[in-house]
């Protein structure tokens, strides 16, 4: 009954000032955008938007994986140059803020990036991508943040390769993640890594405990453990697990939870079967995030919207869990606040 009493609308829900910490910047890429830039590449672009969803974006329960894959890299085949870097940037930039976000932190993966386009060094993918964030930065009232990703699916040497570049570029790199398949990839040999970056002053959030399988609870406290991981993307299977819940609850390890990917990787069967609330009353810092809103068709007020319409979450729940994460953000202090509208606890959670 919750759900229906004050019913906010999609207006009402966009205007609530937000934070998102997890989002993945090549995954982000507007509509039109990517229609003129798939057009630009030779693609086939059909007009109806029904028709381009079909063949570019992944908007049912992924079933068939190699049509998946394929859209993903169809998205990553335009990646080629460093204007595109930067205009993607801006332009995610500035979808965040129409979006009622202030405070954003955006990552990205150059070995996927690269991949494809090898005539780009991860010195010339970053300052594209760092030239679109500081000319969004430059025009509106939002702090945004880069995190770099080492992809786990790749041999522990590319991940070095990464952590190096992250490291000599610490000055504009927030934190260092480790993403993809968690399920026969083994986080564990790239925990040397992150304990280099941990040292280098970097910050650590690990994709973890994302896929619904017995092992997945475990897979976080290895992230949290052995790769020192301060947030976890994901997360969401230590719902099975009494004891993770409380691991995760004391220590105040930040979920990055991403209710439409959820569903979308059948890490849960329905959007009103998620645990977000179920976590969120058990003590865990939770918050709000699209993932990959290019990708998936949505932006961020449709994850409120589907928290509020299938979960029953209230405007002081949203505001309650957009001050966890404003905490939680690896960006500095200073900068956070300026563009924040009410106080940001030093102290997380
Ligand atoms: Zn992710």
């Amino acid at each position: 009954m919750r759900a229906t009493l004050g019913r906010m609308n999609l207006e009402q829900l966009r205007a609530i000032p937000k934070v998102e910490l997890h989002r993945h910047l090549e995954c982000s890429l507007r509509p039109s955008t990517l229609r003129e830039l798939l057009a630009g590449g030779g693609r086939e672009v059909p007009d109806d938007a029904e028709a381009f969803a079909k063949m570019y974006l992944v908007t049912q329960p992924m079933d068939d994986l190699e049509a998946v894959l394929g859209k993903f890299l169809a998205t990553q085949g335009v990646l080629s140059t460093e204007e595109v870097l930067e205009r993607i940037t801006f332009e995610a930039i500035e979808d965040a803020f129409q979006d009622g976000v202030r405070i954003l932190e955006l990552r990205y993966a150059p070995t996927f990036i690269q991949q494809g386009h090898e005539h780009l060094s991860f010195d010339q993918i970053h300052s594209a991508i760092v030239r679109g964030r500081d000319r969004a930065c430059a025009r509106y009232p939002i702090a945004v943040g880069l995190i770099a990703i080492v992809q786990r699916i790749l041999p522990v040497s590319e991940g070095e390769r990464v952590t190096d570049f992250v490291i000599a570029n610490r000055k504009t790199f927030v934190a260092l993640d480790l993403a993809d398949n968690e399920i026969g990839f083994d986080s564990r040999p790239f925990a040397p890594l992150f304990k280099r970056a941990k040292t280098a002053g970097l910050h650590i959030t690990v994709h973890s405990g994302e896929a619904d399988v017995p092992e997945s609870p475990e897979f976080v406290r290895t992230a949290v453990e052995l790769l020192g991981a301060e947030r976890v993307g994901h997360g969401v299977q230590i719902q099975h697990s009494p004891e993770m819940i409380e691991f995760i609850r004391s220590r105040g390890i930040t979920l990055e939870l991403c209710p439409t990917s959820n569903w979308l990787t059948h890490a849960v069967p329905r959007l009103d079967a998620h645990p977000f609330r179920r976590l969120m009353e058990a003590g865990v810092p939770v918050t709000i995030n699209s993932d990959d809103p290019g990708v998936f068709g949505i932006d961020l007020t449709n994850e409120y919207r589907v928290l509020h319409e299938s979960l029953g979450l209230t405007l002081d729940d949203f505001n309650r869990c957009n001050d966890t994460a404003a905490a939680a953000s690896f960006i500095p202090h200073d900068q956070k606040q300026k563009v924040w509208p009410r106080p940001i606890s030093t102290v997380k959670v």
